[in-house]
Parts: structure tokens; sequence; C-alpha cells
């Protein structure tokens, strides 16, 4: 008995991850494919607000895959494929080229503000980054577009040399830099001094229970302490109440991006967003 059901359990384990290898190998080739005729990928842009004054700053670009088959596939998991093979080179050439595009239709709307872009860990290891992104803004991006990368925790202490040196570079090529997600990894508040940073994101984990939790308020409080001390500007992620939005007003944080202000809009929602409708 007891080893029929250990069988069954083998085989639904066994079964469990074949689906998972093939499913892996299907979107691996499905995504190919994606970004060969570019028509199921799409660019979203999630409105960035100064705390302060609620007025419209800057915006950071998500991507979207809405697959035929299973339909919406979140970033997290179609990037972690691509970073898997080559495809992620050509899908970030692709998210910037699509982002390029949509500042110049900004800019024609009179739209003038900061765009904030993605870069996961292997195109930051990437050695032909700096000179990559350098030509993409000279050649892409409007003149004087003002652009923000945001880079994670992991992506900073693979190697920590190798990350400042090319952070310099980025910093010299005319890039913000933004570390993403703080908070969630496992650096120490003091270690991010050493990277020549412009703003920290607080990842979302900490503000949503902020209001009820004192600690996250206590942490919120000293994040946005050690940022203006290390004259950094700070961001918090995922502000989807007045009351967040209040509290994080109250600990001096220069920026907010949240559900309460607006989810992720196409571009053309995002030239109509209204920041105080
Ligand atoms: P991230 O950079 O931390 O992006 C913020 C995520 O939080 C986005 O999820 C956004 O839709 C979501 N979000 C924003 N406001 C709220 C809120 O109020 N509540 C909640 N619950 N969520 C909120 P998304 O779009 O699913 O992206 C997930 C992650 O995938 C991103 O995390 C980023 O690491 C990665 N990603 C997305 N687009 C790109 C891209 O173009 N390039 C790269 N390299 N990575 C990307
Ligand atoms: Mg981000
Ligand atoms: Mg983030
Ligand atoms: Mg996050």
């Amino acid at each position: 008995n007891e080893c029929h059901s250990l069988e069954k359990t083998f085989t639904i384990y066994s079964q469990s991850l074949k689906d998972k290898l093939i499913a892996k190998s299907d979107l691996e080739s499905d995504l190919r494919h994606a970004l060969s005729t570019g028509k199921q990928l799409s660019m979203v842009y999630q409105p960035i607000l100064n705390t302060k004054t609620g007025a419209l700053v800057a915006c950071e670009a998500l991507v979207r895959w809405q697959h035929p088959v299973r339909g919406y596939v979140s970033p997290n998991e179609f990037i972690a494929i691509a970073e898997q093979s080559a495809l992620i080179n050509l899908l970030s050439r692709w998210i910037i080229a699509k982002v390029a595009e949509d500042c110049h239709r900004l800019v024609e709307n009179n739209i003038r503000i900061r765009m904030s872009i993605n870069l996961s860990r292997k195109q930051f290891s990437d050695a032909h980054l700096v000179k990559r992104l350098s030509q993409e803004k000279m050649t892409l991006f409007p003149a004087d577009q003002e652009i923000n990368l945001e880079i994670t925790e992991s992506a900073l202490f693979q190697n920590t040399q190798y990350a400042i040196s090319l952070m310099h570079k980025l910093k010299t090529a005319g890039f913000d830099l933004s570390l993403d997600d703080f908070g969630t990894g496992y650096s120490s508040l003091a270690s991010i001094q050493q990277f020549p940073l412009d703003n920290v994101k607080i990842d979302r984990a900490f503000i949503c229970n902020c209001v009820e939790n004192p600690r996250d308020g206590l942490f919120l409080q000293t994040m946005s302490d050690l940022a203006h001390h290390l004259n950094l500007t700070i961001t918090a992620e995922g502000v989807e109440s007045s009351e967040q939005w209040q509290l994080v007003s109250d600990k001096g944080i220069d920026y907010i991006q949240g559900y309460l202000i607006s989810m992720p809009l196409p571009i053309e929602k995002f030239i109509e967003f209204d920041p105080a409708p």
C-alpha cells in the first residue's frame, strides 16, 4: 500500500517535472517566435509621482507578453526564461527600441519625464552593456531624454567591484541609477553606500503593511534618512492606499508609485493620465 502510494507520488512528481520541462522549452520557443513578430509583446508605463506635490515626474517601463494560448505570462517568468538562453539580448533590444519610440510619443505630447527601465541580472553582467546602451540612448531616444536604469541587489552583489566600475561607466554615459526592490536581498543598509546610485526603490513588501506594522514604519524612516544622508532620492513602490501615501510622505520618501495612483498603462492611456483628477 505504502509502495503503491509512493509509486503514485513518484509518477505525479516526475509527471509534473516533465510538464515543467515541456512548459519551459515551449515558452522559450514561443518567446523566440513572439520576438520575431513583435506582436504578442508590449510595453506598459506606470506613473511615478512626487510624494509631496503629486506631480508626475517619471514612469517605469514594464514589459508584457500576451501568449496566444496561455494568456498573460508574468515578466518574472519569461525574463527568467530569456536569461537562460540568448533570448535576453533580443528581448532587451526589443524593449529599448519600443521604449525609445514611446519616449518620442511622450515628447510629441509635451510630456517630458524621466523614463525608468529595468535591467535584469544577466543584462547587467553583459560585457557590451555600456556601449550598446549609450549607442541606443544617442540614436533611438529623444535628445535630452532622462533615463533611469533599475538594477536589483542580486545584480550588484554578484561581483561588487565589477558592478561599481560598470555603474560609473553608465553614469558617465548619462544614465541615472536606481537600486530596485531594496530590502528584499541580503545587503545591509550601509553597504549600499559604495555604489554610485541616484535613487533607491523600497520593495512593496515594506509598504503593504506599513500602516499597521510599526516595524515597517520604522524601517521606512531609517531607509529614508539613510538615503538622504547618502544624497540619494528614495521611491516607495506598491502604494495602494491613501493612508500608505500619507505615511510614506511623513517619512520623507520622495517619490511614490503604485496601484493607488495608477496601474501600468499602455502608452495611449499613459498620455491621457492625469495625476490630479
Ligand atoms: P519591478 O521592477 O519591481 O516592478 C514593479 C512590479 O510591481 C511590477 O510588476 C508592477 O506591475 C507591480 N506593481 C506596481 N504597483 C503595484 C501595487 O500597487 N501593488 C502591487 N501588488 N504590485 C504593483 P510586473 O510588471 O509584473 O513586473 C515584475 C518584475 O518583472 C519587475 O519588478 C521587474 O523586475 C521585471 N520586469 C518587468 N518588466 C521588465 C523589463 O522590461 N525588463 C526587465 N529586465 N525586467 C522587467
Ligand atoms: Mg523596477
Ligand atoms: Mg521594484
Ligand atoms: Mg518589486
